[in-house]
This record gives C-alpha cells, structure tokens and sequence, in this order.
C-alpha cells in the first residue's frame, strides 16, 4: 500500500515535519499495545497509520482522506487508547455513521487495549438500552457509537461527556449524507473545547471539509488511496449479461469451489430477497442482509458470514462501507451500483490488507451508462467477459465499440474485452467454472 500514499498537494509542512517511521515499534507505544498489534497479526503499520500515529500520538488533530480498508481504525484507536487512563470515566467518542461499523470499532478497539483494563462498548441503534446505560453508567472509558442513539441517551442525561478527551468523526462524508449533522453538532455542544479530534472521511466533499474547519484545530492533513482508486491485488471483471439471466450467471459462477467466501451487492431489498430464494433452492449455503431485516438477524447473518458459516452473503449497500469480514474471495456487483464512489467502497470488501481478491460486476444494456461513469473516475476501463449462453445483445454504442474493435483489433481503445471465442477452451472452462 506504500506507493499508495499521497499527501494532499501544499500540506506537507502541516504533517508538523516528522520523519516517517515505518514500524510499529519506532511509535513510542507501550509494550502492551506493542503486544496487542503483533497478537494481531499487524507486522507494519499501513500507510495512513505510518503518516497519522505519531501526530496522534503528541495530541495533533488530524484530518485523514482514507477508506475503510486502509487501516484507519487502527490508525485512530492506537493514539486515543494509548492516551486513555483507566477509571477517568468516558474520555473517548467514536462516532460511525452505521451500527456495523460501530461495533467493528468496538472489535479493534478491545484487541488493541488487550492486557489493559480500559473499557470499551458501542452505543448504536436497534437493541435494548438497558446494558448502554449501564455502559455509561459505570464510566466506560471509550464509546463508539451511531449518532442517533447516543444523542438519545444524551437527551436521557446519561452520557456525561465533560471529560472527553478524544472524539473522532469515522466515516464522515458518510455521516453527512446520513443527515447525522445535527446530531453531531449536538455532540460538539457537549464535548470541552480542549480535546483532540481526529476526522476520517473516504472523500472530502465541501460539507466535510466544512465540518472538519469546524471541528479540528491545526489539523495534520493526510490522505490515502484518493478516492477514485481500488486496492491494489484485485481482479476487476465485467460479465455482459442479459437481465433475464443474471441468476443463472451467478449460479455457474458459484459452481467454481474456488468461490467460496462471496459478497454479492444487489440494488433494492427486493432483489437481495428473491437472490437468496434462488440461490437456496439451488442448495448453496447462502444468507441475506438489508435494512428490512431486524437488528439481530442481520448480526447474526454478517456474523454466519464472517465465520465462513455461510459461503454467500447478499446484501444492499448496507453491507458496503465498514463491513470487515476477512477473507472474502469475490465480491459481486450483482447490479452495477449508481454512485460511481460505491463501485470503490464495494470492492473494497475484497483483497483487504494486502490480500488477493476477485470483483466481479454484472453489466446489462441499461447499466451501461453507470459502468462508463465508473470507469471514468477509475481512470480506466474493466476488463469485459462475453459468454455466450448470457451475453446481451449489445447496444448501439457496444456494438460499434464491437465494430471497431474488428476493423482495429489492436485499437487502443482501452477496453481489456475479451469475448468468448478469444479464449483458449481451458480460460472458457475456468471462467465458466466448470471443474472438470
Ligand atoms: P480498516 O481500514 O481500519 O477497516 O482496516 C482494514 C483491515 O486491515 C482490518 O481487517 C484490520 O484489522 C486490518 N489492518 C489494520 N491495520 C493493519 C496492519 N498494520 N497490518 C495488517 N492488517 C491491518
């Protein structure tokens, strides 16, 4: 991810001029959190860690341009736990725009304070209020919470935020579109001037860097993986297929053995539902996850999932940002997604930290507009695959796209197509994954 790392253009006197380290070890971090990373598998620290722990470390605010994936979280709790003292009561607010992102949060958060005694819990909506309470109640020392629910408890006077110390906005560009700006505002009101704040946001639109104007004080800047980029390690596909046959494609697909920890994004809740009955009849282990769902049945399927009880998870774009499964071999836009941005925060899911991963878009005639504008912000075009048995038509523009590419087999014209009779019988056999 190194070569990954840019600083945003005029900002590089503002990271305060420190040298980069590049270990975990060079942080000035205790020996238990040492402990912790190694006991996590984290030999060295990613990019945005690299750039945001130190500056953390010495009470900087920091504003930080980098996805989920990246290693934010771990870039922001290992400053705000090291900082922390037991029995101080709550010294430290995370505020996450989804409940799932919250609790993973929570899971970070409790891994790297291993060996202290701090105490950590997520306040988010959909269950009971008794054990937050009881949370805020006994002094919890870090909260990582949705904005709604913990403004509830605020308005209750049960969260008394007079020390806290540490507050950071994860996912803002996220919150913001979630509406969550009055609660935010009303949690500045109670959070004391003095404090150090961290804000991480995947894109810096106006009203997030208005946000972060307001909220950060001589912020260090740091961005990573600009957003219009994917993870390095992934395989990016395109199968041309017709609406009618969506379904099927994705059946012969799962037929490879190779496909087994899958994320398959749908558009609508509906399709999610009638997905999961096909692909049950079809006798693979699948499970579903949208906001239709209760709280409980969409924890328990994202944990099934994450668990490799389940080999498929179908989800709305609920599933998108913040989830954290490890593992996951493919990731499948079932319907190309309609915000450009969304195509980077679904792929996302695969080849975290460093690791290989497929991604994998169904592409019909009426999508074709939304696949041109994801290319345009990748900068570059996707690899297309046409199988005979599901290939569409072909639009007027994909036809002539077809049409040029005959006259001009060679034509630059950036496509990385592939049709079927292009391929060798071994790459149709593989990519039809059969197993024979
Ligand atoms: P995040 O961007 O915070 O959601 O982190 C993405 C994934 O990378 C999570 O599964 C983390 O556990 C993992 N991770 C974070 N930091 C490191 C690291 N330094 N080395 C290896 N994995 C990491």
């Amino acid at each position: 991810m190194g070569e990954r790392l840019s600083l945003i253009s005029g900002m590089s006197a503002e990271d305060g001029g420190m040298p980069e380290v590049t270990s975990f070890g060079d942080m000035s971090l205790s020996p238990e959190t040492l402990a912790a990373v190694e006991a996590l598998g984290w030999r060295a620290p990613t990019p945005v860690q690299r750039r945001a722990i130190p500056p953390g470390l010495e009470g900087r605010d920091i504003v930080g341009i980098a996805q989920t994936g990246t290693g934010k979280t771990g870039a922001f709790l290992l400053p705000v736990l090291e900082g922390a003292v037991p029995g101080e009561g709550l010294q430290a607010l995370v505020l996450c725009p989804t409940r799932e992102l919250a609790q993973q949060v929570l899971g970070d958060a409790v891994a790297l304070s291993r060996g202290r005694t701090l105490r950590c819990a997520a306040i988010v909506g959909g269950v009971g209020y008794g054990p937050q309470r009881a949370a805020l109640d006994t002094g919890t020392e870090l909260i990582a919470a949705t904005p709604g629910r913990f403004i509830d408890h605020m308005r209750r006077g049960q969260a008394d935020l007079a020390r806290v110390r540490y507050l950071v906005l994860d996912e803002a560009d996220r919150m913001l579109d979630m509406g969550f700006r009055p609660q935010i505002e009303s949690v500045l009101r109670k959070v004391p001037r003095k404090r150090q704040t961290m804000l991480f946001s995947a894109t810096m639109p106006h009203g997030v860097h208005a946000l972060s104007l307001q909220v950060t004080r001589d912020p260090v800047r740091i961005e990573v993986a600009p957003s219009g980029t994917t993870a390095e390690g992934i395989d990016e596909r395109v199968y041309s297929v017709k609406p009618g046959k969506k379904e099927d494609l994705l059946v012969r697909l799962l037929s490879d053995p190779d496909w087994n920890h899958v994320l398959v994004f749908t558009r609508t809740k509906r399709g999610a539902d009638m997905l999961l009955t096909r692909l049950q009849r079809e006798g693979i282990s699948v499970d579903v996850m949208h906001s239709d769902r209760q709280m409980r049945h969409r924890v328990r399927a994202l944990d099934r999932f994450a668990t490799g009880g389940v080999r498929v998870l179908v989800a709305t774009d609920i599933a998108q940002r913040g989830l954290d499964v490890e593992g996951i071999s493919h990731v499948v836009n079932y319907d190309i997604p309609l915000d450009p941005g969304d195509y980077v925060h679904r792929i996302g899911r695969t080849a975290r930290a460093g690791a290989a991963g497929t991604a994998v878009s169904f592409l019909t005639a009426p999508d074709l507009a939304y696949l041109k504008s994801i290319e345009l912000l990748l900068g570059r075009t996707l690899e297309r695959i046409h199988l005979p048995e599901f290939d569409y038509a072909g639009t007027p523009v994909e036809q002539r796209d077809e049409g040029a590419r005959r006259r001009h087999p060679r034509s630059a014209r950036g496509f990385g197509s592939k049709s079927a009779d292009s391929l060798s019988p071994e790459e149709l056999e593989r990519l039809l994954g059969r197993n024979s």
